[in-house]
């Protein structure tokens, strides 16, 4: 789905990513692990359109997408997950969901509100489909709770719920075990593949916890220094020598 072929991103004479080539196969789980400082967010960045590339190429089903806004990487189906942003923790969490269609699109749903009955059925669509996503992701319990007020891992499952408000194909997940416990961790990771074997969604993930992984991700992708250093299974990649050292020196 995604070919990645010698993409750099230099910061001033510094080569945060320096020339990876990387393939993201169809349907797969993909994962990418690394030291910290060894490219993988910087390449994500690019990927989604967050940051220009200094050269290289992104594919996309055989498209060049290099260099597309996020904006016209969503309508592709491309999409990165993000923080809950300060502005929304004041809305509830169902709110969170309704909002992503009209934010992404730049529609102004407020603007319209003189089409008063065609907003009202949007918003009772929007709303079930929101409705779905909680269910989907066993929290609609949290339906109505602000998001501000939900643990690290809850709003995780709040982020991954975003992609699922839009028809993504691939959605790039950064570091979706920071701060989470072990249940929820776990939650995460169910979601994760069912949406992967359910909907047909391809993931790329950036997870310093192994374990999780080697539960979810095949193939693994490592970097360092810029660079893709192996690719293989979680076990191939544990026993693989220059890894075992590129972790070593850091
Ligand atoms: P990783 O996600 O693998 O930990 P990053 O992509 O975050 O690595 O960072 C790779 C390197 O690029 C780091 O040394 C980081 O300090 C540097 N870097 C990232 N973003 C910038 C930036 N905007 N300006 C300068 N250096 C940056």
């Amino acid at each position: 789905m995604i070919v990645v072929h010698d993409l750099h991103k230099h910061f001033g004479g510094f080569r945060a990513v320096n020339g990876a080539s990387l393939t993201i196969e169809t349907g797969s789980i993909t994962g990418l692990i690394g030291p910290n400082g060894a490219g993988k967010t910087t390449l994500f960045n690019v990927i989604a359109g967050r940051l220009p590339p200094t050269s290289g190429r992104v594919e996309m089903d055989g498209e060049d997408i290099t260099g597309l806004s996020p904006h016209a990487l969503f309508h592709k189906g491309l999409l990165r997950t993000f923080q809950i942003a300060h502005e929304f923790g004041s809305m509830t969490v169902r709110e969170n969901l309704m909002m992503v269609p009209a934010q992404q699109t730049g529609e102004t749903l407020w603007n319209t509100w003189f089409q008063r009955s065609r907003i009202r059925a949007e918003e009772r669509a929007l709303r079930a489909r929101a409705d779905e996503v909680l269910d989907f992701l066993t929290i609609s319990h949290l339906a109505d709770e602000k998001a501000a007020n939900i643990s690290g891992g809850q709003k995780k499952l709040l982020e991954l719920g975003r992609t699922m408000m839009v028809d993504a194909k691939i959605v790039f997940l950064d570091e979706v075990g920071a701060g989470v416990n072990r249940t929820l961790l776990n939650t995460i990771g169910d979601a994760i593949v069912r949406l992967n074997r359910e909907r047909g969604y391809t993931f790329c993930v950036i997870e310093h916890d192994m374990d999780f992984i080697a539960r979810l991700c095949n193939p693994v992708i490592v970097m360092a220094e810029g660079q893709v250093l192996a690719q293989g299974s979680a076990a191939e990649i544990r026993a693989n020598d220059a890894v075992i050292e590129a972790y070593l020196g850091t």
